[in-house]
């Protein structure tokens, strides 16, 4: 899995994950923003140890789940930033993949919810479409709900329209919903936020084939809702240049 912060984990398939083996977890971020307004919330006056903080939620919250430490690995960008570093990311986690060789790596689906997810979605695609130009074996990419905008704000549990299918359903045996809220509860920092997930649900799909150049969907983004470092317009540009320095752009752009 390759996700953008502490907590997405949770969200996209917390219940799931005390189901896998061999599961690797990858955080693109240490989920602490160069402005301190999260920080603050808290209680914290510095970037270190709201990061801290939030490793030693997701470490209380992957015990529950009973991941191993080892299997955890960390990019390290800073939180809102990972759009500016789409090179690199993508390059790092080809070199994740090609070492691990995993059949299935889960990512987040491209939709305008927070520009790190949109970055984490850029980032399996383009390490995918890597691998298979090399002729290396590359694994199937699924997408967790994560969440996007709505009429009445927030969307989550659910995906953007697209042509490909739910693997399952999405339903969660009782006790699974009973561990993803403990899970959930590891979550202090991200309280406020989590309330607006469903603990029943789960729902994975093969990812689509994205076209980062142009917007998820009309309108204005979630993301651009809120001051997180970027419009879509920049980020867009971002991605574009990243297919492109990548030799992905006709794939991709
Ligand atoms: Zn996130």
């Amino acid at each position: 899995m390759i996700v953008a912060h502490p907590d997405d984990e949770v969200i996209g398939v917390g219940a799931r994950l005390c189901t896998w083996r061999d599961v690797r977890l990858v955080y693109a971020t240490n989920g602490a923003p160069r402005d301190m307004r999260d920080a603050y919330r808290v209680g914290l006056s510095s970037r270190e140890a709201y990061a801290t903080l939030r490793r030693a939620e997701r470490e209380r919250a992957l015990r529950i789940a009973g991941v191993d430490p080892a299997r955890v690995h960390e990019l390290g960008f800073s939180d809102q930033e990972t759009a500016r570093e789409l090179v690199d990311c993508a390059a790092r986690v080809a070199v994740l993949l090609r070492g691990t060789r995993p059949r299935v790596v889960i990512t987040h689906p491209y939709e305008g919810g927070h520009p790190d997810h949109d970055a984490c979605a850029f980032a399996v695609s383009a390490a995918v479409a890597m691998l298979a130009r090399d002729g290396v074996p590359a694994p199937t990419r699924l997408e967790m709900s994560s969440y996007h905008v709505a009429p009445n704000g927030i969307s989550t549990g659910t995906f953007l329209p697209s042509e490909t299918a739910l693997t399952d359903d999405a339903r969660l045996p009782l006790e699974l919903r009973d561990r993803k809220r403990a899970m959930f509860a590891c979550f202090g920092s991200q309280r406020q936020t989590l309330r607006y997930f469903d603990c029943a649900i789960e729902p994975l799909r093969i990812a689509p084939r994205y076209r980062f150049g142009t917007p998820p969907h009309d309108g204005v983004l979630f993301y651009e809702n809120f001051d997180w470092g970027i419009t879509g317009h920049e980020w867009r540009a971002l991605a574009r240049g990243a297919a492109h320095a990548l030799g992905l752009s006709g794939q991709m752009a």
